[in-house]
Protein backbone atom coordinates (compact mmCIF):
# COMPACT_ATOMS: atom_id res chain seq x y z
CA UNK A 1 0.00 0.00 0.00
CA UNK A 2 1.31 3.62 -0.72
CA UNK A 3 1.33 5.85 2.08
CA UNK A 4 2.11 9.11 0.17
CA UNK A 5 0.81 9.46 -3.86
CA UNK A 6 3.15 10.71 -6.52
CA UNK A 7 4.37 14.43 -5.75
CA UNK A 8 5.25 13.74 -2.65
CA UNK A 9 7.17 10.11 -3.65
CA UNK A 10 8.79 11.98 -6.30
CA UNK A 11 9.58 14.75 -4.10
CA UNK A 12 11.41 11.96 -1.65
CA UNK A 13 13.04 9.88 -3.88
CA UNK A 14 14.95 12.86 -5.44
CA UNK A 15 16.09 14.36 -2.28
CA UNK A 16 17.52 10.85 -0.96
CA UNK A 17 19.42 10.38 -4.27
CA UNK A 18 21.63 13.03 -2.69
CA UNK A 19 24.83 12.11 -0.86
CA UNK A 20 24.16 11.62 2.70
CA UNK A 21 20.78 11.89 2.97
CA UNK A 22 18.92 8.69 3.74
CA UNK A 23 15.37 7.65 2.92
CA UNK A 24 14.23 9.50 6.53
CA UNK A 25 16.05 12.17 6.13
CA UNK A 26 14.50 12.46 2.74
CA UNK A 27 11.36 12.56 4.60
CA UNK A 28 11.79 15.21 6.90
CA UNK A 29 12.98 17.67 4.17
CA UNK A 30 10.38 16.80 2.16
CA UNK A 31 7.59 17.46 4.86
CA UNK A 32 9.72 20.48 5.74
CA UNK A 33 9.61 22.11 2.21
CA UNK A 34 6.20 21.38 1.95
CA UNK A 35 5.55 23.26 5.18
CA UNK A 36 7.75 26.17 4.03
CA UNK A 37 5.86 29.35 2.02
CA UNK A 38 5.85 29.14 -1.40
CA UNK A 39 8.00 32.06 -1.80
CA UNK A 40 10.71 30.02 0.40
CA UNK A 41 10.63 27.26 -1.89
CA UNK A 42 11.00 29.20 -4.73
CA UNK A 43 14.04 30.93 -3.37
CA UNK A 44 15.40 27.82 -2.35
CA UNK A 45 15.04 26.44 -6.29
CA UNK A 46 16.16 29.58 -7.52
CA UNK A 47 18.90 29.93 -5.50
CA UNK A 48 20.24 25.95 -7.11
CA UNK A 49 19.40 26.70 -10.16
CA UNK A 50 21.56 29.53 -10.55
CA UNK A 51 24.39 28.35 -8.96
CA UNK A 52 24.46 25.31 -11.11
CA UNK A 53 24.28 27.80 -14.06
CA UNK A 54 26.74 30.11 -12.92
CA UNK A 55 29.15 28.52 -11.16
CA UNK A 56 32.44 27.15 -13.42
CA UNK A 57 35.88 26.73 -12.95
CA UNK A 58 38.52 29.35 -11.99
CA UNK A 59 40.54 30.03 -14.93
CA UNK A 60 44.21 29.57 -12.82
CA UNK A 61 43.33 26.65 -10.48
CA UNK A 62 39.71 25.06 -11.08
CA UNK A 63 38.59 25.81 -7.66
CA UNK A 64 34.59 26.34 -8.34
CA UNK A 65 33.86 29.89 -8.59
CA UNK A 66 30.94 32.55 -10.07
CA UNK A 67 33.55 34.98 -11.51
CA UNK A 68 36.69 34.52 -14.06
CA UNK A 69 38.82 33.48 -11.07
CA UNK A 70 38.42 32.41 -7.25
CA UNK A 71 39.01 34.76 -4.48
CA UNK A 72 42.07 32.79 -3.84
CA UNK A 73 43.63 33.41 -6.97
CA UNK A 74 42.24 37.25 -7.18
CA UNK A 75 44.59 37.52 -3.94
CA UNK A 76 47.16 39.49 -4.38
CA UNK A 77 48.37 38.67 -0.60
CA UNK A 78 48.79 34.99 -0.68
CA UNK A 79 51.98 33.48 -2.60
CA UNK A 80 51.34 32.84 -6.14
CA UNK A 81 54.45 30.86 -6.47
CA UNK A 82 53.62 28.14 -4.32
CA UNK A 83 50.91 25.95 -5.53
CA UNK A 84 49.40 23.38 -3.13
CA UNK A 85 47.57 20.14 -5.87
CA UNK A 86 44.23 18.79 -4.03
CA UNK A 87 41.75 16.53 -5.52
CA UNK A 88 38.70 18.41 -4.89
CA UNK A 89 37.70 21.97 -3.71
CA UNK A 90 36.50 20.09 -0.19
CA UNK A 91 40.15 19.07 0.21
CA UNK A 92 40.78 23.08 -0.76
CA UNK A 93 38.24 24.52 1.50
CA UNK A 94 39.50 22.23 4.49
CA UNK A 95 43.73 23.73 4.15
CA UNK A 96 41.77 27.04 3.84
CA UNK A 97 40.25 26.35 7.02
CA UNK A 98 43.31 26.24 8.92
CA UNK A 99 44.14 29.90 7.29
CA UNK A 100 47.72 29.03 7.92
CA UNK A 101 48.68 27.89 3.55
CA UNK A 102 49.70 31.31 2.11
CA UNK A 103 50.35 29.61 -1.25
CA UNK A 104 47.63 29.39 -4.40
CA UNK A 105 46.27 25.88 -5.27
CA UNK A 106 45.65 23.42 -8.41
CA UNK A 107 42.25 21.66 -7.93
CA UNK A 108 42.58 18.04 -10.27
CA UNK A 109 38.96 17.11 -9.90
CA UNK A 110 39.42 14.10 -9.29
CA UNK A 111 42.83 11.74 -8.62
CA UNK A 112 44.21 8.93 -11.45
CA UNK A 113 42.39 5.39 -10.86
CA UNK A 114 43.27 3.02 -13.13
CA UNK A 115 40.28 0.63 -11.73
CA UNK A 116 37.53 3.00 -12.55
CA UNK A 117 38.97 4.09 -15.93
CA UNK A 118 40.04 7.56 -14.65
CA UNK A 119 43.28 8.39 -16.54
CA UNK A 120 45.65 11.41 -16.62
CA UNK A 121 43.42 13.14 -19.03
CA UNK A 122 40.56 12.94 -17.22
CA UNK A 123 41.35 15.08 -14.49
CA UNK A 124 43.02 18.77 -14.80
CA UNK A 125 46.57 18.03 -15.07
CA UNK A 126 47.03 20.16 -18.29
CA UNK A 127 45.86 22.84 -16.70
CA UNK A 128 48.33 22.67 -13.84
CA UNK A 129 51.24 21.96 -16.43
CA UNK A 130 50.30 25.33 -18.40
CA UNK A 131 50.67 27.06 -15.04
CA UNK A 132 54.12 25.70 -14.61
CA UNK A 133 55.03 27.47 -17.66
CA UNK A 134 55.25 30.85 -15.27
CA UNK A 135 57.08 31.67 -12.24
CA UNK A 136 56.74 28.56 -9.64
CA UNK A 137 59.36 27.69 -6.56
CA UNK A 138 57.31 25.28 -5.71
CA UNK A 139 54.13 22.54 -5.84
CA UNK A 140 53.18 20.74 -3.00
CA UNK A 141 51.06 17.56 -4.00
CA UNK A 142 48.05 17.30 -1.36
CA UNK A 143 46.06 14.36 -2.90
CA UNK A 144 44.59 12.02 -0.35
CA UNK A 145 46.85 8.57 1.02
CA UNK A 146 44.28 6.36 -0.87
CA UNK A 147 45.85 4.06 -3.72
CA UNK A 148 44.34 6.90 -6.14
CA UNK A 149 45.95 9.80 -4.49
CA UNK A 150 49.54 8.24 -4.31
CA UNK A 151 48.88 7.14 -7.87
CA UNK A 152 48.40 10.51 -8.68
CA UNK A 153 51.10 12.28 -6.71
CA UNK A 154 53.98 9.66 -8.83
CA UNK A 155 52.41 10.86 -11.70
CA UNK A 156 52.43 14.44 -11.02
CA UNK A 157 55.75 14.20 -9.40
CA UNK A 158 57.15 12.68 -12.49
CA UNK A 159 55.64 15.13 -14.95
CA UNK A 160 56.83 18.55 -12.80
CA UNK A 161 60.44 16.95 -11.82
CA UNK A 162 61.79 17.77 -15.56
CA UNK A 163 61.20 21.11 -15.14
CA UNK A 164 63.26 21.90 -12.22
CA UNK A 165 60.58 23.20 -10.18
CA UNK A 166 60.61 22.00 -6.54
CA UNK A 167 58.00 19.25 -5.89
CA UNK A 168 56.80 18.13 -2.55
CA UNK A 169 54.15 15.80 -1.10
CA UNK A 170 52.81 16.31 2.90
CA UNK A 171 53.55 13.79 5.09
CA UNK A 172 51.33 11.48 6.22
CA UNK A 173 50.27 12.24 9.11
CA UNK A 174 47.18 12.09 7.16
CA UNK A 175 45.57 8.35 7.66
CA UNK A 176 45.89 6.21 4.84
CA UNK A 177 42.48 6.25 2.92
CA UNK A 178 41.71 9.05 4.79
CA UNK A 179 40.09 12.14 2.67
CA UNK A 180 41.34 15.69 3.68
CA UNK A 181 38.06 16.70 4.01
CA UNK A 182 37.75 14.86 7.13
CA UNK A 183 40.75 15.71 9.01
CA UNK A 184 41.05 18.34 11.57
CA UNK A 185 43.25 21.30 11.42
CA UNK A 186 46.07 20.88 13.48
CA UNK A 187 46.90 17.51 11.15
CA UNK A 188 46.61 19.12 8.37
CA UNK A 189 48.77 21.90 9.16
CA UNK A 190 51.29 19.06 10.60
CA UNK A 191 51.33 17.09 7.46
CA UNK A 192 52.30 20.24 5.55
CA UNK A 193 55.15 21.09 7.73
CA UNK A 194 56.37 17.83 7.46
CA UNK A 195 56.26 18.16 3.71
CA UNK A 196 59.21 16.22 2.09
CA UNK A 197 60.70 16.64 -1.06
CA UNK A 198 59.73 13.76 -3.54
ZN1 LIG B 1 41.55 30.08 -8.39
Amino acid sequence: METYNGLINNLIDELASLPGIGSKSAQRLAFHLIALPQSKVEHLANTMIKARSEVRYCEQCCNLTDADVCPVCANPKRDHRTIMVVENPRDLAAYEKTGRYEGVYHVLHGAISPMLGIGPGDIRLKELMTRLEGDVDEVIIATNSSLEGETTAMYISKLVKPTGIKVTRIASGVPVGGDLEYIDEVTLLRALEGRTEL
